[in-house]
């Protein structure tokens, strides 16, 4: 069963090489994509799924910033919100984030990437 599945994978990879398909298994179109999730538009560019994928993956991984009440989406800075908030973390700006604040990593597929884990990337990458 194993070897079906690596083969599955070797030929999907082979078809997003090509720009033949997505890496979610949809039909590839070239392109730069205006999407908007949960009120807040974006454009993609060169995205490793789909737009409709993509929204989906955000929509379902995103948390909710501690000050604005914004989503924070997977690959976006954040920082400690401060004491009592209703989130725990909240947007890498000023807005968001008092002085003060700290950085704590990166929002990553629903959790956070530590600096610990950042780190580690950076030594093994
Ligand atoms: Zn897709
Ligand atoms: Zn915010």
């Amino acid at each position: 069963m194993k070897k079906v599945m690596d083969l599955f994978f070797i030929a999907i990879e082979w078809m997003c090489r090509r720009n033949l398909l997505w890496w979610c298994g949809h039909r590839h179109v070239k392109g730069e994509y205006e999407i908007a999730i949960l009120g807040v538009e974006g454009a993609l560019v060169n995205p490793p799924m789909c737009p409709a994928c993509m929204v989906r993956y955000y929509e379902r991984y995103h948390t909710t910033c501690g000050t604005c009440e914004e989503p924070i989406f997977p690959g976006e800075a954040v920082a400690q919100a401060y004491r009592g908030a209703a989130h725990p973390y909240t947007h890498m700006t000023f807005e968001c984030s008092p002085c003060g604040a700290f950085y704590c990593g990166v929002w990553d597929k629903g959790r956070l990437k530590s600096l610990v884990e950042l780190e580690r990337a950076k030594v093994a990458g």
